[in-house]
């Protein structure tokens, strides 16, 4: 099985959070125009296409991006497909037998609805406040879902969704393209960028579905 690219591709004037700041992707050295070399400038939120959040995004002084373990993001996981069009709930979750220290990735009706959509999806499917915090309960090691982010557009329920994951240790990964990714068990390689200090990064993601 070859890995299966699940990132977001990065580009100038793409989708992103309505009041994170806009991706801008530019040239400032143009061989076209006579430089002598071709060098872009990228603009854009840490929160931006495929990214890692960091603790520290909802909560003061916990653990910023460069302090996430890297095992975080690399080894076993599992893509589950969800059926419900508007959120990740318990009783969806329940029949998989998730386990502690499990990476799991939602494939829900966002990969590709969501992204192939010209304008932000308000209605992306996201986590319930129930799930996070059963997943929580659980202590699986990281989550990760097909848009932007695990809580959806309401602001309150993307607070209550955030905290219990964060407060229990998990990682969360948002906006995977999991359009390619088949459901069942994988690997994982997910990378944030190194940004000392940060509430999140852009990554690249790939799996790799196993036997
Ligand atoms: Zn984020």
């Amino acid at each position: 099985m070859s890995w299966i690219d699940v990132s977001v591709g990065i580009r100038d004037g793409m989708v992103h959070w309505p009041d994170n700041p806009p991706v801008h992707v530019e040239k400032t050295m143009d061989m076209a125009h006579g430089d002598a070399a071709n060098v872009s400038k990228i603009s854009f939120g840490v929160h931006t296409g495929t990214h890692m959040d960091a603790p520290i995004h909802f909560k003061p002084g916990a653990a910023s991006i460069d302090e996430v373990a890297l095992e975080a993001g690399v080894g076993p996981a599992r893509v589950i497909a969800i059926r419900d069009p508007v959120k990740i709930a318990v009783a969806e979750l329940e029949p998989y037998g998730i386990e502690a220290g499990e990476r799991l990735l939602f494939k829900t009706a966002n990969s590709p609805r969501a992204w192939q959509a010209s304008a932000f999806a308000e209605n992306a499917v996201y986590i319930s406040v129930e799930a996070a915090r059963w997943l929580a309960a659980r202590k699986v090691r990281t989550v990760g879902i097909d848009y932007l982010s695990v809580g959806g557009f309401a602001a309150e329920n993307g607070v209550q969704v955030h905290e219990p994951m964060l407060d229990a240790g998990i990682t969360i990964i948002e906006g995977l393209d999991l359009t390619d990714a088949p459901a069942g068990p994988c690997d994982l390689i997910c990378l944030p960028i190194k940004i000392i200090g940060c509430d999140g990064a852009p990554a690249r993601a790939f799996v790799r579905p196993r036997d």
